[in-house]
């Protein structure tokens, strides 16, 4: 054995497992333990706002957490490829009868040891790769690889299917994307060799048991850092923040810091059955006698988009809607908003309705129909994303008259689609009066955003089109460009708004009839680092317009009461209710706007087919950040969730301390009324 040694004698004999020399492979692990630290701090931007004393304790949180990920994949891998997995292996060929005097034995025993090789390169190579990748994805889309896998198999094959297309990740795209994926992979492992026989022209040892030792020792220094570093509040928020990003990290601290609350059990989801039991009594009215309304969602629709050259229609419109204080989704996501917007329900409960089919069929829309309503469905999109279509209309869309969604288009792209839904909707005006409910869903606001040829395109210059999946990192210059493109998509469906309403006016019907159009979700544009939605429940992502325009005769609160009042998703269908004259009250948690005297609204992040995991309650102009433990928690199951942060309604840290009995106390005087009506017993 040639070269220094690094081990120290007091870790035991030669020949034991701890003892054992292994030689490290130092010209691969060094740039990695860089690669990895460099990984971690790239979203510079979350260290704003801290002095200097504050970023060295995440910066050695950091550092520490790679120490000990790449010390320990050092010394596996070293092991492998050296000696211990090898000689193992190739001791039991040499076991064979006649296996040391037999030629072709020989052969066989390199050409396993070359096999073995190699296959430690793997071995060190995937998780190196992984980390790498998670990091990059995750500073783009805020999601880690193995959640994103999760997401697209939790729901089985057609619901991966059903997402993939939604996504509009293009095959060629995606078949590109996973061959470059084993390019990387496969020089990768071509490295790990190339370096292996650098390091070993002059290598270095290491005793595997002094090695254990010394990741022990980092592994409590880092307990000890870390206790004495989330002692103090904002360091405490500033490493929970970080550890969310990174893929890996050794903790000893519960997630979240801030205040843990307890009993925090959500009322059970009530069954369909029991839900119709629970609703309040109606009097059927004939259709004649009842408005039609015409409720539009548009896809990813941010809230401050509306102006005269954006939206010219919308903004015509909004003259005549209630002046809502504040607008807002009831998560970042379509599918979860879809949940809020037509249950009128938390979208806490979205995964865990879309799981059990005793609950499909949505409450309120079965008040509506008992009133005397028939349901249309128009939609662009997949309704079927996440089984949403039978949580809402039931399993049959036996609460839609008439039901029509992208499985009907045969391939258009979302413009076209768009636009014969607004064809067939133009056709349905004429051919009744009164009693109909118009769901209409639009879909060219979908990133990469989209419009016919044919339709005008002022804002220039656009971004080709343009899949975010192959192009995370965009330049100011290209952030225009997408921008355009937002503002070129949302103009087209303007425009279809507007010849609903153009047609409503020249067959006389605007004034009798009830219009709504909204969001699903936001849309960032890296105002927070990130784009598109679905990734955080930043303001950008969950504001949206709500413009609610009543029928001539209906009852229209002083303007000053609906500044004060912040409109939600979840509250559209029992304001819908209240306008007719019905009891806007029933097995449902939103409240009619025409009565609600309070600003709350609960913010989900939505968490795949899972249930979620992290939401926002915002009231008083302040918003609280919340989560369950886990993002595989049930929340039925759960009894504890922590408020982790609070910030103002536009996304500023608010600079206060929530560990003290002080801190609790504000806590629960500004978000306590709100969380109790979500945790009836939840103890503060
Ligand atoms: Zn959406």
């Amino acid at each position: 054995m040639t070269g220094r040694c690094m081990g120290w004698t007091l870790c035991g004999a030669q020949a034991s497992w701890a003892g054992r020399r292994v030689r490290v492979n130092y010209a691969f692990w060094w740039p990695v333990f860089l690669l990895f630290n460099g990984l971690n701090y790239h979203s510079w931007e979350r260290f704003d706002g801290l002095v200097e004393s504050q970023v060295w304790v995440v910066l050695a949180l950091g550092a520490l957490n790679a120490t000990v990920l790449v010390g320990a994949l050092a010394l596996g891998e070293g092991l492998l490829a050296d000696r211990a997995w090898r000689r193992l292996v190739v001791a039991a060929y040499e076991e064979e009868p006649g296996g040391r005097a037999n030629e072709s034995g020989q052969g066989r025993r390199l050409a396993v040891s070359t096999l073995l090789g190699w296959v430690s390169a793997v071995l060190a190579a995937v998780p190196v790769l992984g980390y790498a990748t998670d990091s990059w994805l995750f500073g783009h889309l805020g999601v880690h690889v193995v959640t994103g896998l999760r997401l697209l198999w939790g729901s089985g094959w057609d619901q991966c299917r059903v997402i993939v297309e939604s996504t509009g990740l293009r095959a060629p795209v995606a078949v590109g994307v996973l061959a470059a994926g084993a390019g990387v992979g496969i020089a990768g492992t071509i490295i790990v060799r190339f370096t292996r026989f650098l390091s070993n022209r002059s290598p270095l040892h290491v005793r595997f048991g002094c090695g254990l030792l010394t990741l022990a020792g980092l592994v409590v220094l880092l307990a000890v850092l870390e206790g004495w570093g989330t002692r103090l509040d904002s360091r405490a928020r500033i490493w929970q923040e970080q550890r969310r990003v990174l893929p890996f990290t050794l903790s000893f601290q519960e997630r979240g810091g801030g205040l843990a609350l307890d009993r925090a059990r959500l009322s059970p989801l009530r069954s369909a059955a029991e839900a119709e039991g629970a609703l309040p009594l109606v009097v059927p009215r004939s259709p004649g006698r009842l408005p039609d309304i015409f409720l539009f969602v548009v896809e990813s629709l941010r809230g401050d988009i509306l102006d005269a050259c954006t939206t010219p229609n919308l903004t015509e419109l909004r003259h005549e809607c209630f002046a809502f204080g504040e607008s807002l989704a009831a998560s970042n996501a379509t599918e979860t908003s879809w949940y809020g917007l037509f249950t009128a329900n938390y979208a806490l409960y979205a995964a865990a309705a879309a799981r059990e089919p005793a609950t499909w069929g949505s409450a309120s829309l079965k008040q509506l129909r008992r009133l005397g309503y028939s349901v249309h469905v128009l939609a662009s999109s997949h309704l079927d994303y996440r089984n949403m279509d039978q949580v809402i209309f039931g399993s049959g869309h036996q609460l839609a008259d008439s039901f029509l969604d992208i499985r009907d288009f045969g391939g258009a792209e979302a413009p076209e689609r768009d636009r014969e839904i607004m064809r067939r909707l133009i056709e349905q005006i004429g051919r009744g009066c009164g009693g109909r409910l118009f769901l209409v869903f639009y879909e060219s606001t979908h990133h990469d955003y989209s419009w016919p040829e044919d339709a005008p395109a002022p804002f220039q210059p656009v971004a080709s089109p343009w899949n975010f999946y192959l192009n995370f990192r965009v330049s100011p210059q290209e952030l225009v460009g997408i921008k355009n493109r937002y503002r070129n998509a949302v103009l087209f469906v303007d425009s279809l708004v507007g010849q609903v309403v153009s047609r409503l006016r020249s067959e006389g019907r605007y004034n009798e009839s009830v219009l709504l159009v909204t969001g699903d979700h936001g849309e960032e544009f890296l105002e927070h680092g990130r784009l598109v939605h679905a990734n955080e429940t930043c303001r950008v992502q969950t504001h949206v317009p709500i413009l609610l325009k009543p029928a001539r005769d209906m009852a229209r609160p002083p303007a000053s009461a609906l500044a004060r009042t912040t409109a939600t998703h979840i509250d559209i269908l029992p304001t819908m209710l209240d306008l007719l004259g019905a009891n806007p009250q029933g097995p449902w948690a939103g409240e009619s706007l025409l009565r609600k005297v309070t600003d709350d609204a609960v913010i989900v992040q939505e968490n795949g087919s899972r249930d979620p995991w992290e939401f926002c309650v915002q009231a008083g102009g302040f918003k609280a950040w919340l989560h369950y433990p886990s993002s595989d928690t049930i929340v039925s199951l759960e009894h504890r969730i922590r408020l982790s942060k609070v910030t103002d309604a536009s996304d500023s840290p608010v600079n206060r301390r929530l560990d003290t009995a002080e801190g609790r106390a504000w806590c629960r005087a500004t978000f306590g009324s709100v969380l109790a009506r979500i945790y009836p017993d939840l103890q503060w």
